[in-house]
């Protein structure tokens, strides 16, 4: 679901892209002293400090969500601080998480009124939609969480069950952030979420790391004290800042092989017999040109492997009293949009198109 905003907010917020200046020949921005430092700071949701209940990153409950918005901006504002701190002239924050709120997850009335938020005029993926060269110097992510298998807490790539791979290894949603900005030569210098994930970012060593908690089940964790990581939050992202002509920028040589394997409640056993696409054990692999064209092949694949959730459905569904009922209701409603559609008597209503007054915060 696309996120919007009325206009209202618009001079409180920026518009990327108004600051792009040509390419460098290497790639990387030119770091001349006193030279402004601009950075983008992503945040999810699930990696948050003093954050063990998973319903504190759902929109859909409202008893706990207000407590996760909360802990939000304390973690956001602990990490812009130290950003300026640091050096940093501009820090931009933009929505990663797609809570199912229409709003950005983090209150404006609550973050820090140096930052300024990221909107768009049409949904966007924060992934890779605002990567371009000489926008920002370094990218910056809170409150991530570890990837698909991991045993993190609220561990997962993109959605749920969904485990992206590159040239055969398993990435986070961290490492394709840093894929995503390495392509124009811009470095990620600092992360933050539990110790799942930071044995998971192992392959970026060069990055400052905050540890927010300590994962015991993808459902529960044993908390840190928050005062305690948001001071080591302040330093290190003082640190990160000063070190950004140490951080490594993350590429990729070209075609990889990208692929998309399924675990539960996902699944992606329906292609497992068509000819043409490379299937084995629950994963499909394909080659891709670029990056860009690798994390967008994923996310077909990821449509396709959330065949494997309606099982959930299904079984919620006859839970209920009248379960049997909702069920032979829903089969009699596919029949019926068959035999109307091939009668002629429906047809599908058209795509939502962009409206010209709704700001989007990102495309989920
Ligand atoms: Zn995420």
């Amino acid at each position: 679901m696309p996120q919007f905003r009325a206009l209202s907010l618009a001079s409180t917020l920026v518009s990327l892209f108004l600051t792009a200046a040509a390419p460098t020949p290497n790639g990387r921005s030119t770091r001349v002293p006193g030279a402004p430092i601009r950075i983008l700071v992503y945040h999810d949701m699930e990696g948050l400090a003093g954050q063990d209940d998973w319903r504190t990153f759902l929109f859909s409950h409202p008893e706990k969500y207000p407590e996760g918005q909360k802990m939000l901006a304390a973690d956001l504002n602990a990490v812009i601080d130290g950003l300026f701190v640091g050096g940093a002239t501009q820090v931009d924050v933009v929505d990663a998480h797609g809570s199912g709120n229409p709003e950005p997850d983090v209150r404006r009335d609550l973050l820090d009124p140096r930052a300024k938020q990221v909107f768009r005029d049409k949904a966007f993926d924060p992934y890779v939609d605002l990567t371009a060269p000489n926008v920002y110097d370094a990218v910056v992510a809170v409150a991530m969480h570890a990837k698909t298998g991991s045993h993190g807490f609220a561990s997962h790539t993109i959605t749920l069950g969904m485990d992206m791979q590159i040239n055969g290894k398993s990435i986070t949603e961290s490492e394709i952030v840093g894929y995503s900005w390495g392509q124009v030569g811009v470095p990620v210098i600092f992360v933050s979420g539990d110790d799942h994930l930071q044995k998971d970012l192992e392959v970026m060593p060069w990055i400052e790391y905050v540890i927010t908690k300590k994962a015991t089940s993808a459902s529960t964790a044993e908390l840190l004290p928050v005062d305690q990581v948001h001071a080591e939050m302040r330093e290190k992202a003082a640190r990160a800042v000063r070190n950004i002509p140490k951080a490594k920028i993350m590429t990729l040589t070209t075609p990889m092989q990208a692929a998309l394997h399924a675990a539960p409640p996902a699944s992606l056993s329906s292609l497992a017999e068509v000819p043409g696409i490379h299937y084995a054990n629950e994963t499909v692999t394909f080659t891709a040109p670029d990056f860009r064209a690798a994390y967008e092949g994923v996310l077909g694949l990821v449509t396709a492997a959330r065949a494997g959730y309606p099982e959930v459905l299904t079984e919620t569904v006859s839970k209920q009293p009248n379960g049997q009922k909702i069920l032979a209701d829903n089969r009699d409603s596919l029949f019926m949009r068959w035999m109307d559609y091939e009668s002629g008597r429906w047809t599908p209503p058209p795509r939502p198109s962009p409206r010209a007054n709704k700001t989007y915060f990102g495309d989920r």
